[in-house]
Parts: structure tokens; C-alpha cells; sequence
């Protein structure tokens, strides 16, 4: 019961935590304020009333227009909602009541919100990547302490600075500079839960990358410099890893052993 009683909050936090990210994915690349001035219509300029700003149901309840100018407000929207709730219960689930569970919540929402802005403009803003760097520390802080999980802190530190030089080496190839910095933040978070978690994440990250990007250049048939967003694949392969990081390690290396 009170495992439910927690996926039931965190569902709720995940739903107005996907309708703040709904301003962070507009606003952040526009160089906008997060707070001022409040949710409005683009086209009509009026303030979106209060019952119409309820995650999910504001949608429905409006079918998707206007309640002033009619103009059709995109379906993203509520799924951006949706989905952080889905991806919030889905943590939650995983993590259950830990010290652990908060670090990763603020993960999920900053993966919604780097992953459809990367989508959107083809970057991964400093102001949202370098911070958390700072924030995962802080809410990792009270594991560290009073769990003594030091060793997955200190294993998250080395494997963040691995990624770090491993990035910064296939960046000369090419890669983008804001993946670069997003790496070592996965990589943090990937390397306290384990080692092979590290390796499982990075790895789904270039397999996911790489189909993705021949599926894409082989329907546009794109002559291999049309700009794909590395971000979103970074960011799947390392929540593809957070969930099953350990069944797919010990897949892979029951295939390595020979079994006699
Ligand atoms: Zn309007």
C-alpha cells in the first residue's frame, strides 16, 4: 500500500512537472522567462484561465483550441504531460522510497525536456545541462550520507570523467559540443547504480543513435550531412539502462561465458 500510495503522488508530480516542462521546451531556447508573463495564447495573447491549465484535462476540456481565439493548441502538449507521468511512476517504481528516488525523478524531467528541445532546435541548452550537475549532487547528498553510499558516489564521479574524455575524443569526429557535456551527467547517474549500467546505457545510446540515424538518412535519403539530434538517444540508452540496466548486462554476458 504504500508503495501505491508513492506512485500515486509522484504520477500527480509528474503530470504538473510535465506542464512546467511545457514552458521550459518553449521558452528556454527562445531565451524567454520561465515565470513572466504566465501562460497565454500565441495567437490572441490571452492568459490560459486556471481550470484550462490543469495538465492533461485543460487539453481535453478546451478540445485542443483556444477558449478565445479558437486556435488549435498542439496535442504535444498533453502528451509531454502524460509521458513525464508515465516516466515519473515508472522511477518511482523502480527506485521505490530511497534517497536515491528524487536525484532520479529531476533526471526524468531533465531528459523530457533536453530531449524535445534537442528535437526542436537541435541543441541542448548549457542552462539546463550544467546546473544539474550541481542538483544531482545535492539531491544525492542525503544517500551519500545516510545510506554511506559513498561507493556509488565516488564510482559515478570516475565514470562521469570517463565518458567526459571518451566524448570529448569521438567530439573531434564530429559529435555535438552540448552531448558532450550531457554524457558525464548520464554517466554520473549510471556509474552509482553500477558498472554495468555505464556500460549498458552508453552502449544502447550508440545502437539507438546509430538505427535511428540510417533509418532517418535512408527515408530522406539524406547524404549523411543532414543534422540528426544525438541527445534523445543519449538520453533513451540511459533510462533504457536505469530500468534494465542489470537483465541486459547479464544477457550479455551469460552470451560472452560458454556454457559447457
Ligand atoms: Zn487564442
Amino acid at each position: 500500500m504504500p508503495q501505491l500510495f508513492l506512485l500515486g503522488i509522484v504520477g500527480v508530480l509528474g503530470l504538473v512537472t510535465g506542464s512546467f516542462l511545457n514552458v521550459v521546451i518553449h521558452r528556454v531556447p527562445r531565451g524567454e522567462s520561465l515565470v513572466r508573463p504566465g501562460s497565454h495564447c500565441p495567437r490572441c495573447g490571452h492568459e490560459v484561465r486556471p481550470r484550462h491549465n490543469i495538465p492533461v484535462a485543460g487539453w481535453l476540456l478546451l478540445r485542443g483550441r483556444c477558449a478565445d481565439c479558437e486556435a488549435p493548441i498542439s496535442v504535444r502538449y498533453p502528451l509531454v504531460e502524460a509521458g513525464t507521468a508515465a516516466l515519473f511512476v515508472a522511477v518511482a517504481a523502480k527506485f521505490g522510497w530511497s534517497w536515491e528516488l528524487p536525484a532520479f525523478l529531476y533526471l526524468a524531467a531533465v531528459a523530457v525536456a533536453l530531449a524535445l528541445i534537442d528535437l526542436d532546435v537541435y541543441r541542448l541548452p548549457d542552462q539546463i545541462v550544467l546546473p544539474s550537475y550541481s542538483v544531482a549532487l545535492i539531491l544525492l547528498l542525503p544517500a551519500m550520507i545516510i545510506d554511506d553510499r559513498w561507493d556509488a558516489a565516488t564510482r559515478g564521479l570516475i565514470a562521469a570523467a570517463v565518458v567526459w574524455v571518451l566524448f570529448t575524443i569521438i567530439g573531434l569526429f564530429g559529435m555535438g559540443g552540448g552531448d558532450i557535456k550531457l554524457a558525464p551527467l548520464l554517466a554520473f547517474h549510471l556509474g552509482w547504480l553500477g558498472w554495468s549500467w555505464v556500460l549498458v546505457g552508453l552502449f544502447a545510446g550508440f545502437v539507438l543513435g546509430g538505427v535511428a540515424g540510417g533509418a532517418l538518412m535512408a527515408m530522406r535519403r539524406a547524404t549523411g550531412r543532414s543534422r540528426i539530434p544525438y541527445g534523445p538517444f543519449l538520453l533513451a540508452g540511459a533510462f533504457l539502462a536505469i530500468f534494465a540496466g542489470a537483465p541486459i548486462a547479464g544477457w550479455y554476458s551469460s552470451l560472452l561465458t560458454p556454457t559447457v
